[in-house]
């Protein structure tokens, strides 16, 4: 071999030595890179494991999303080194409490909105219209902090609203046409004023009221929410906090979703007060807050069936 060969093959052989350390670098990282993310952020379990707590909405979200990423991740994994990732991955959330606040706004309303600002949770607020002073500020307050408002009719007066399918209708657009006003959203989520389930209005509108009321607000696109669990905070005579807390603890028992009715009015402190205690022990009990939402599928099934069990 003459002096031109041997230059060449030792060309060839430092060509082919760079080449190798390069790719094999690259593919290096990249496959490191690339599975680390998987078993990091999908399938180690999080520190202290169990169920996911929500105590940011926002990074929540995130991690919603992240979790579809890593499903992706998985089934590329499996297809590019036939590993087998262990199939340990559930949603996120599973477990699901609503906060509501019916009556509102009154003058509780911002310390609530304090709380759960705190807390960095979203609740669902149906209000009503009737003799509000600052009305539309705390509707924008509400709003502004990221909660759902919901219709709780204008009036709530049980022998005007459920004395016609009209009557309803009219005194729950007037509501409408103020949180309108207020924050430019028309929700149509609604809390029927004593629940869809409620007697009086028999007497008032005949048996058939409620579904022919029901009927129309399906009709015009809306959704109606009851609740399945309870502070007791309208009992009468009031209940005390301990009262309240073990009403919280039977009624949000084994249910999933919870939607638990609570009173923003200005006579009921004792549900501000015990407002943190709530917060915290639903989600001891693995439970993450949302809010309810135009469109829900299946919240309606949700009623007082069950209450006390
Ligand atoms: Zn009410």
């Amino acid at each position: 071999m003459g002096v031109e060969g041997k230059r060449g093959l030792l060309t060839l052989f430092v060509l082919t030595a760079i080449f190798g350390f390069v790719f094999g670098t690259a593919l290096a990282f990249y496959t490191n890179g690339f599975f680390s993310h998987v078993g990091n952020e999908v399938y180690d379990p999080k520190p202290g494991g169990g169920e996911f707590i929500a105590d940011d909405p926002q990074n929540s979200e995130e991690d919603w999303h992240g979790a579809g990423a890593g499903e992706l991740n998985t089934l590329l994994a499996r297809r590019i080194l036939g590993k087998k990732v262990s199939p340990t991955w559930e949603p996120k959330k599973s477990k699901v409490a609503y906060l509501t606040f019916d009556d509102g706004p009154s003058y509780n309303t911002p310390e609530i909105l304090k709380i759960l600002k705190k807390y960095g949770i979203k609740a669902t607020f149906f209000v009503n219209g009737w003799n509000k002073k600052n009305f539309k500020e705390m509707l924008r307050m509400i709003y502004e902090d990221g909660h759902a408002l919901g219709n709780h009719t204008y009036s709530h007066r049980y022998e005007l609203i459920y004395s016609s399918v009209e009557n309803f209708m009219a005194d729950l657009k007037k509501q409408e046409e103020m949180i309108y006003e207020a924050t430019g959203i028309r929700p149509k989520i609604v809390r029927f004023p004593g629940g869809s389930d409620n007697l009086v209005s028999m007497r008032l509108g005949g048996k058939d009221i409620m579904k022919k009321i029901a009927d129309k607000l399906k009709e015009e696109g809306y959704i109606y929410v009851d609740w399945n669990a309870s502070c007791g905070d309208a009992s009468k005579p009031p209940f005390s906090k301990d009262q309240m807390k073990e009403a919280v603890r039977r009624t949000a028992k084994g249910k999933n979703p919870v939607v638990l009715l609570l009173h923003d009015l200005d006579s009921k402190k004792t549900t501000l007060e015990i407002l943190p205690w709530i917060i915290e022990y639903l989600q001891g009990e693995g439970y993450g807050f949302e809010t309810i939402q135009q469109g829900m599928e299946g919240l309606e099934k949700v009623n007082r069936t069950d209450f006390w069990r």
